[in-house]
């Protein structure tokens, strides 16, 4: 694996519940342990049902979430920053080098600002551009680049669809130049047609801005076709990680098995294959003892209830961490 552009270890966001129930404060685990490394230049595909940790690990590599024990250090170039001691100017370098697309393209755009200065705007507040005309020609440049042309610079949001919509979003996030992008399920709100064309278009300028994506969905099959490498995200926790081909060949955790199963397939003839998971995923406030997945895992045994898998190191430069993958992965 390439050098890692963000690399976290052990990353606990706990956000106490405050109020005190039985001699406990409670206290919810987003994340919980969480350690994984984003290489250089990689699609990193991050996938789990909701209430999985998947938005949350994003917005604290971000800091935009608070950090509770652990660390996440990235690679500015100079060499590696904590993020979480970030002040000031670091913290403002820092933020024009990581960047986040929004899930929502209706509602993360002021619908009183005109696209040029929606784009604009991250230029202005953290000082990159000495002069309006400066100002002018990148936003032109990134524009150009998400095929948005000057005429549509001058409208307001409300004149665009979702997809144009989510253009303008892109250009924003791209016109402080970073290295590193989170993408937060941003193209679960389009329509599938406009999803691919989106997808194409992160697909560019990655490879154009030799860019590092962190992109985070649910969907596995707009992970499959973008990424490079993915984790597998329950509770908080990841359960497994790999390069993106390899895990859809063999999946070595039930859970991931069980997410892949439930991708429909295009023809309505193959045999129905779906694993269906039963009841809801747990509340992260009150995680289940022993491996997480237990109450939902269809090949739990009673040492899952009392003992939690430690993450196992394999030889694709992946992990997995369940006691029985090794009896479970179907041959
Ligand atoms: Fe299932 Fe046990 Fe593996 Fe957890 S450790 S995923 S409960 S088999």
């Amino acid at each position: 694996m390439s050098v890692p552009l963000v690399q976290v270890q052990g990353l606990e966001v706990h956000y106490p519940l405050g109020r005190r129930l039985l001699g406990r404060d409670p206290v919810l685990k987003a994340l919980d342990g969480v350690s994984v490394s984003i290489p250089k230049g990689s699609c990193f595909g991050l996938v789990g049902e909701s209430g999985s940790g998947k938005t949350t690990l994003g917005r604290a590599i971000l800091k935009a979430a608070p950090i509770s024990a652990g660390q996440i250090t990235f690679d500015d170039g100079t060499g590696r920053q904590d993020i979480g001691t970030l002040r000031g100017r670091a913290l403002k370098a820092y933020r024009s080098q990581a960047q986040l697309i929004f899930q929502d393209p209706y509602a993360a755009l002021s619908p009183r600002m005109t696209v040029r200065d929606i784009i604009a705007e991250p230029l202005e507040v953290m000082g990159l551009t000495q002069n309006r005309a400066e100002t002018d020609a990148r936003v032109r440049e990134i524009a150009e680049k998400c095929r948005l042309t000057l005429e549509h610079l001058r409208r307001y949001p409300h004149a665009f669809s979702g997809g144009q919509r989510q253009r303008i979003s892109i250009a924003r996030a791209f016109v402080s130049n970073p290295s590193f992008v989170v993408a937060d399920e941003s193209v679960a709100a389009l329509d599938v047609s406009i999803q691919a064309d989106i997808l194409n278009l992160l697909k560019s300028l990655q490879r154009d801005l030799d860019l590092t994506f962190l992109f985070i969905s649910h969907d596995l099959s707009v992970v499959a076709h973008i990424c490079d490498r993915v984790a597998v995200m329950y509770l908080g926790q990841i359960v497994e990680e790999a390069p993106v081909k390899d895990l859809f060949a063999t999946p070595r955790h039930p859970y991931t098995r069980a997410l892949l199963s439930a991708i429909p397939a295009l023809d309505p003839d193959a045999p129905k294959t779906a694993q269906r998971l039963s009841g809801d995923i747990p509340s992260p406030a009150d995680p289940p003892p022993g491996c997480r997945f237990h109450t939902r895992c269809p090949v739990a045994r009673d040492r899952c209830k009392v003992e939690a898998p430690e993450v196992e190191h394999l030889p694709n430069g992946g992990t997995v961490a369940c006691h029985y993958w090794t009896e479970t992965v179907p041959a």
